[in-house]
């Protein structure tokens, strides 16, 4: 309890500052790899307190490390700071109602995510200081989550090697260290290229590119038959051909998304996806080529560090909610439309009991700390903190600061990533990670353990899942 009172003192001294950095990079919304404003404003905070910044890791521009003491144990926390396209929405607005029309939003929470794991460092560093502790702390500015990634190029990139641990955590509708795996993904561009003919004088001489691209989707929805489960094939057309059918369209541009448990598994189903297109190419007599574009690994939380954040959720307990945020709460879950709330209600008979669903109606706000499970359920989403898992051991905490049932990626997350829900849900964040931290590091027995784990997991190094030839997308994302 000493170290806990400890950092709740030294955050009360910090809290304000979190908040508004939180509350700035809100407003500027920023786009993956264009988070400049955002960037600034962390890289700037963290300066003022004496932590040293290292500059475009991994040649991205927006990505950083600041980094406070240089010896003991070194850990770190993960920062995000990107917002998503067309989600604009005015701070805790119930209603449809965009600041700008079109413009960007924070419907994913990063905002928050970004200015907890500020808070974490900064906190710890005090930490560290009053107690005249070795250590040291390193904040990752981990820029382009909804994008392409970062954090596999950071690691790609050896920003990771040496250090201990890391604790990270995600705007949710829940208190939990992060008990579920997120699967591994890859994406790709595949280029078809034909003959351009005329389609009704001389369709004997053209070669088209469309029908590639048709039949290598036709023969992708044959192979999902063929695949596992949890695994999924997405596609999205770029360039179909051109506008006019009297011409043989003589180049395609298809976008795949490709997701399984597991890398290894994800590479084998990638496989066949590209031989579906050579298949294609082959049957039409065009050429395809294809360019990896993205990838993340999956992500799996660390057993032997989950136990030790476990018990520092425990401790601090949930965000603690007043009338004021369930109304607010309320007024958000009651903002989805008729199926969204019909299935908000299965969930919470399902996650709290039947006979709670009138008084978590009433305050839908989590407040319990649901107990960590070592189970191997998936999320069907992905993120790049998958691949730091596969470098260092790694936790994830999911913290409440949004309506039981909320739905992420859409306005009404953005609504509440700038609210007194949202600020009560990153101080409690801000506490659980500095605490984690503390008692992490007072357990060698637990780190060592921890890097067992990734040891098993990745052989003895860290893998990106890219090609070395795939560099971040900079201005092409
Ligand atoms: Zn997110």
């Amino acid at each position: 309890m000493e170290t806990l009172k400890l950092i709740e003192e030294i955050l009360e001294k910090k809290k304000d500052k979190i908040i508004d950095v939180s509350n700035k990079i809100w407003e500027f919304a920023e786009l993956p790899y264009n988070e400049y404003k955002s960037y600034g404003l962390l890289t700037k905070a963290l300066e003022d307190e004496g932590f040293v910044i290292k500059r475009n890791v991994a040649d991205i521009p927006t990505s950083f490390t600041a980094s406070f003491g240089n010896s003991g144990p070194m850990f770190g926390f993960l920062g995000e700071y990107d917002a998503l396209d067309k989600l604009s929405q005015v701070a805790g607005c119930s209603r449809k109602n965009p600041v700008e029309e079109g413009k960007p939003g924070h419907g994913c929470g990063h905002n928050a995510l970004g200015a907890g794991s500020l808070g974490a460092a900064l906190v710890m560093k005090e930490y560290l200081t009053a107690n005249k502790l070795n250590g040291t702390v390193i904040f990752f500015g981990c820029p382009a989550e909804e994008g392409a990634g970062s954090k596999q190029f950071m690691a790609r990139a050896g920003a990771f090697d040496n250090v201990d641990f890391v604790y990270t955590w995600h705007p949710s509708t829940i208190n939990q260290v992060q008990s579920v795996r997120s699967v591994a993904i890859m994406g790709a561009n595949f280029e078809f290229k034909g003959l351009a003919s005329h389609a009704g004088g001389a369709p004997h001489l053209g070669r088209s590119a469309l029908d590639a691209t048709e039949l290598m989707s036709v023969g992708v929805n044959y192979l999902r038959e063929h695949m596992i489960d949890q695994a999924r094939i997405h596609y999205a057309y770029v360039d179909a051909g051109g506008v006019s059918p009297n011409v043989v369209q003589d180049r395609t541009l298809i976008k795949y998304e490709v997701r399984s448990p597991k890398v290894s598994q994800l590479k084998e189903l990638f496989e066949r996806v590209v031989n579906v297109a050579k298949g294609a190419a082959l049957m039409t007599d065009t050429k395809v080529e294809y360019e990896i574009t993205m990838a993340f690994s999956d992500y799996i939380p660390n057993a032997a560090l989950a136990e030790v954040a476990d018990e520092a959720f425990r401790e601090v307990g949930a965000p603690k909610w007043d009338e004021k945020d369930y109304k607010l709460a309320q007024e958000f879950m009651l903002s989805y439309n008729s199926s969204t709330i019909e299935s908000i209600k299965e969930y919470i008979k399902e996650e709290y009991g039947e006979e709670h669903l009138s008084e978590i109606w009433d305050k839908p706000l989590d407040s319990e700390v649901h107990p960590y499970e070592n189970s191997i359920k998936y999320t069907s989403g992905s993120t790049d903190v998958g691949d730091i898992c596969y470098a260092v051991p790694t936790i994830n905490f999911n913290v409440a600061t949004a309506c039981i049932g909320n739905v992420g990626h859409t306005w009404q997350m953005t609504g509440q990533s700038r609210s007194s829900i949202s600020s009560k849900g990153i101080l409690t964040a801000v506490k659980i990670m500095a605490l984690s931290a503390v008692k992490t590091m007072n357990n060698p027995e637990a780190i060592r353990k921890a890097k067992d784990i990734v040891l098993k997991q990745n052989g003895g190094a860290y893998q990106c899942p890219l090609p070395d030839s795939v560099k971040p997308p900079i201005g092409k994302y």
